[in-house]
C-alpha cells in the first residue's frame, strides 16, 4: 500500500492503473478506520485491481459547533486497518490540498438531501456531495463504497451519480456492529462505558420497530411512539433527536406501513450524537 498527500500523487497513481486495464474501487471515509470501514476495503480489495482508501475529515459537511475540530484522528492506525484490509492506496490530503484558497465550487443534489439528517444538518449534505465529486473525478472509480450504516448518504450519493452521470457504480455494503448490536462507528470513541451501554438502546428500539411491524402494526405513530418510550425508559442519558419511518425508496415519510421501509433514529447518548437503521421488508 502507498500513501498519498497530493492531488498530483494521486492522479499518477489512477493513471498508471489505468494503464494497466485495472478497475478502480474507493472507499471514502473520515479515517478513525474500525471494522466497518475494513469490509468495505476488503469488498473493494475482491472487485477490484486497485482500492483506493480516502482518509478525510471533511470540513465542510460539518457545521459551526460540530465536532470537526474534535472528530477522531489516528493516522498510523489508519495505515495498518487499511492496509491488512487490502488497500493498494491511501490517500490522505490535507484540507488545503482539497480546498485550496479560492476554491468556490459545491454540489447539491437537492430534495433528498433535505430530508431526515438534512434537517438536523441542514448544510452536511452538501460538504458529502462536494467532496465526493472531487474524489469520484480524482481516483476515476468503477466503484464506489458506501455503508448502509449512513443509509440517507448512499441515497443522496447515487442521486449524485445519476444526475452528474458519473461512471461510478455504487455498492451499499451492511452495517456492521459490536457484539452489543451497537453499530460501529468513529464517534463510539466519545462514548464513556456507561454510555456505551445505553448507546444499545439505538438497535434494541430498531428491533422493537421490527418485531411490531413483523406482527402486524402498519400505524407509524404507534410505532415511533414505542420506540421513544423504550429509549427513554431504558437510558438515562439518552435524547432522541429524531426518529423517522419512510419509504426505503423514496426516503418519504410514511404514516401507514405498506411497503419496505427504513427506519433512522439519531440519538444522543451524553453529548454524542449517534445514528443507526433498519429496513424493514414488507
Ligand atoms: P465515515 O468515516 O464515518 O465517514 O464512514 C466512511 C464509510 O464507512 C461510510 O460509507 C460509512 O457508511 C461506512 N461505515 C461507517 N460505519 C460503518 C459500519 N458500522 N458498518 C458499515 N459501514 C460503515
Amino acid at each position: 500500500m502507498i500513501t498519498i498527500m497530493t492531488v498530483s500523487e494521486l492522479t499518477k497513481a489512477v493513471k498508471d492503473a489505468k494503464n494497466k486495464n485495472l478497475t478502480i474501487g474507493l472507499v471514502p471515509t473520515m479515517g478513525y478506520l474500525h471494522e466497518g470501514h475494513a469490509s468495505l476495503i476488503r469488498q473493494s480489495a475482491v472487485d477490484n485491481g486497485l482500492t483506493v482508501v480516502s482518509c478525510f475529515v471533511n470540513p465542510t459537511q460539518f457545521a459551526p459547533g460540530e465536532d470537526f475540530e474534535s472528530y477522531p484522528r489516528d493516522f498510523t492506525r489508519d495505515r495498518k486497518v487499511a492496509e491488512k484490509a487490502g488497500a493498494t492506496v491511501l490517500f490522505a490530503p490535507d484540507v488545503s490540498e482539497m480546498y485550496p484558497e479560492n476554491y468556490n465550487t459545491f454540489v447539491l443534489a437537492c430534495g433528498v438531501s433535505e430530508v431526515l439528517e438534512g434537517l438536523a444538518r441542514p448544510t452536511h449534505f452538501r460538504g458529502v456531495t462536494t467532496v465526493l465529486a472531487k474524489l469520484f473525478n480524482l481516483s476515476r472509480a468503477d466503484r464506489a463504497y458506501f455503508g448502509q450504516k449512513d443509509a440517507q448518504q448512499v441515497s443522496v450519493v447515487e442521486q449524485m451519480v445519476r444526475d452528474l452521470n458519473f461512471n461510478t457504480a455504487i455498492i451499499r455494503m451492511p452495517i456492521v456492529r459490536e457484539d452489543s448490536g451497537l453499530a460501529k462507528s468513529s464517534r463510539n470513541q466519545y462514548l464513556s462505558d456507561t454510555e456505551l451501554q445505553e448507546a444499545t438502546v439505538l438497535k434494541k428500539s430498531l428491533d422493537l420497530a421490527h418485531d411490531l411491524i413483523r406482527s402486524g402494526e402498519i400505524a407509524a405513530g404507534k410505532i415511533k411512539a414505542a420506540m421513544t418510550e423504550f429509549i427513554t425508559q431504558t437510558a438515562e442519558n439518552a435524547r432522541i433527536d429524531r426518529i423517522d419511518i419512510v419509504d426505503n425508496t423514496t426516503l418519504a415519510d410514511v404514516e401507514t406501513i405498506t411497503s419496505t421501509v427504513l427506519i433512522p433514529v439519531a440519538v444522543y447518548i451524553g453529548k454524542t450524537r449517534l445514528i443507526d437503521n433498519i429496513v424493514v421488508p414488507v
